[in-house]
């Protein structure tokens, strides 16, 4: 059954030479349990086709239904609710600088209100599966890149979601590093059984952990499919 399903959606912004569609005329499934896979180049509109999946991107024109339920016109508290299934990781990790390891996992915890007690005990249960218990205290600005990564994976899962989203998230890793952490989101999917989509531009990411791709240009899909046969070579 789709986790995801999008039905010609277009996602319409004006740009310096007027209105253009960063999504234009989308339609895919995206199943329960698959690694999917956005791939194409800078511009092609992959950010904004996935941030339409957590309502950070409203649509311009179709329908959108997560979890079997559309989320297309919803009111903004009901859209809350939609973005607290869903987890999301990037780049640049987007972690806060002034907080602990242990207090930036927390932090959704704290939105959410759960009890103090709960939250430490979740926060030292994510610390384990994302491999840095021993980071606990220490500052991002402590961690390396990929440790950095993994906060922000943990902090994505804290709520459990069904969902995670990755926005390029081993981009700013080197190679061996990008390895570690596509490793750690196969385990997510694979014990914890979230469906994950991972946007990127190397095709490397894609033939690692994916099971279909979507191939993006100039907001559309041209594209999609295993990853074996999207691509193969004839
Ligand atoms: P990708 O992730 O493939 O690099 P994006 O989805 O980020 O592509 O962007 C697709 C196009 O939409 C680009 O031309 C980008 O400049 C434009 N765009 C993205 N967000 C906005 C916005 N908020 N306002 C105007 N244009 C935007
Ligand atoms: P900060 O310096 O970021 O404010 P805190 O010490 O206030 O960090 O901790 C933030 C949250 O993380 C709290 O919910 C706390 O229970 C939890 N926490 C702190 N240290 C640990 C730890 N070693 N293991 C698990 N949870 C922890």
């Amino acid at each position: 059954s789709a986790m995801v399903r999008f039905s010609d959606v277009t996602k319409t912004f004006v740009g310096d030479n007027g209105p253009f569609n960063a999504v234009d005329g989308v339609t895919l499934d995206i199943t329960r349990g698959e690694i999917f896979g956005v791939i194409g180049y800078s511009g092609a509109g992959k950010s904004t086709l996935v941030r339409l999946i957590n309502a950070l991107e409203l649509t311009s024109g179709g329908t959108i239904e997560v979890d079997g339920r559309s989320i297309t016109g919803l009111p903004e508290g009901a859209l809350r609710e939609v973005r607290a299934g869903i987890g999301m990781i990037f780049q640049q990790f987007n972690l806060l600088s002034s907080r602990s390891i242990a207090g930036n996992i927390s932090y959704p915890l704290e939105v959410a209100r759960w009890p103090k007690a709960k939250r430490k005990a979740r926060v030292a249960e994510l610390l384990d599966f994302v491999g840095i218990s021993d980071k606990a205290k220490q500052r991002p600005s402590q961690l390396s890149g990929g440790q950095k990564q993994r906060v922000g994976i943990a902090r994505a899962l804290a709520t459990n979601p069904g969902i995670l989203l990755a926005d390029e998230a081993t981009s700013a890793l080197d190679p061996e590093t990008t390895q570690d952490v596509l490793a750690l989101l196969k385990k997510v999917n694979a014990e914890l059984g979230i469906t994950v989509v991972v946007i990127t531009h190397e095709m490397d990411v894609v033939k690692t952990i994916c099971d279909r791709v979507a191939v993006m240009e100039r907001g559309k899909v041209v594209e999609l499919g295993d990853v074996y046969s999207v691509f193969a070579n004839p």
